[in-house]
């Protein structure tokens, strides 16, 4: 003490939940003080002003660190709520989203928008032959393939159900939806899916719908549209595009 001059020292510690984390004090170095009861009691209040101003700090930080974690954990728990946890693609739930918000969407800029419905032929009998771990295999690539080929902004793949698949396409008319359902059907057909104990059973079957919404359009009605010409695909011999005709 004596080396730094101090003649005296008086001295706190700063505690926060029972834990010391830090000292305030005062000294004389021109000569020996006596510190009386209201020089310790002053030191210590300007000690829980500064130890209360410093815990409103830490507390501050920590929930606005909770909060960031809150934030992350929710965007995480969205987008896993939206997700098909086998394919990782969008879920039925998402695709009912989107297919709602581009619905109205495109009711309000007055665009077109396609609908396809896909489904794979003959999946039961893949699944027979080759067991149904290799059968989630095929609709992991198909499901990447799809969701690879979305790459407007806005574009979602999703698969609708077992081995059905849906692409909401916003702003595109019959004939482009046409040109993306070829190359859809080139490009699985390209994973070259080996299915050798049974016929056609490698591709998909393809229905696509197009219109222009206006306020009376649902989803339910380009849902059934799309599903019309998958059926008609499946009957008039599979692996094959078919558009939904508006005179029918
Ligand atoms: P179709 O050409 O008429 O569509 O015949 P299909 O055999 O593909 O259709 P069906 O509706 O008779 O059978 C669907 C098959 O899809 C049966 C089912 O086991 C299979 N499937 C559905 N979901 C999954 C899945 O998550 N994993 C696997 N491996 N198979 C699935
Ligand atoms: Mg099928
Ligand atoms: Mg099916």
């Amino acid at each position: 003490m004596n080396q730094k001059g101090f003649k005296s020292v008086l001295c706190i510690g700063l505690r926060s939940e029972n834990a010391l984390f830090g000292f305030i004090g005062c000294d004389c170095v021109t000569h020996i003080r006596h510190w009386s009861d209201t020089d310790l009691m002053r030191l210590k209040l300007v000690g829980e002003i500064i130890a209360n101003a410093l815990k409103n700090v830490f507390y501050k930080q920590r929930l606005e660190q909770a909060q960031q974690q809150l934030l992350l954990v929710n965007q995480e728990l969205q987008s896993q709520a939206n997700l098909d946890s086998l394919t990782d693609i969008a879920n039925r739930r998402c695709f009912d989203q989107t297919l709602l918000n581009e619905i109205q969407r495109a009711t309000r800029s007055q665009q077109p928008l396609s609908l396809i419905i896909c489904d794979i032929d003959y999946f039961k009998r893949y699944n027979d032959n080759h067991g149904h771990q290799q059968g989630d295999e095929v609709l992991k690539q198909v499901a990447q393939t799809l969701h690879n080929l979305c790459k407007r902004q806005g574009d979602l793949a999703a698969r609708y159900g077992g081995e059905e698949f849906a692409i909401v396409l916003p702003c595109i008319d019959k004939n482009h939806c046409l040109k993306f359902a070829r190359l859809l059907q080139q490009q699985i057909g390209q994973l070259n899916i080996l299915h050798p104990n049974s016929n056609i059973a490698d591709h998909l079957s393809i229905g696509c719908y197009s219109c222009k919404p206006d306020k009376h359009t649902t989803a339910d009605m380009l849902i059934l549209a799309a599903d019309s010409a998958l059926y008609v695909a499946k009957k008039s011999g599979r692996n094959q595009i078919q558009v939904f005709d508006e005179e029918h």
